[in-house]
């Protein structure tokens, strides 16, 4: 099991508690856009998104990407890995 705990530490969104980070699905553009550009500053963001990935946490923003976003490149990896066992 992976130790998180260094995400957590250095969230720059836990400077940001005005913030939704668990907007609902059909949160627009700007809502989501606000997000992103807190988490493009972020000294986690790669091991972030990595965390939500692995952890499947599927809600929210993560890692500077919506559920959707991550459901596209969850989509991209398993076809990625499947091409690469086939090939
Ligand atoms: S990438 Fe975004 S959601 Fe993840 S810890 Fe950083 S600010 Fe928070």
């Amino acid at each position: 099991m992976t130790d998180w705990t260094h995400v957590y530490e250095g969230a720059a969104c836990r400077d940001h508690p005005e913030l939704d980070w668990f907007p609902d699905r059909r949160a627009g553009g700007q809502t989501i856009a606000a997000l992103r550009e807190v988490c493009n500053s972020c000294p986690v963001q790669a091991e972030c998104l990595e965390m939500a990935m692995t952890e499947r946490l599927y809600h929210g923003v993560w890692g500077g990407m919506s559920e959707r976003q991550r459901s596209r490149l969850r989509t991209a990896r398993y076809q990625a890995a499947r091409e690469a066992v086939s090939a």
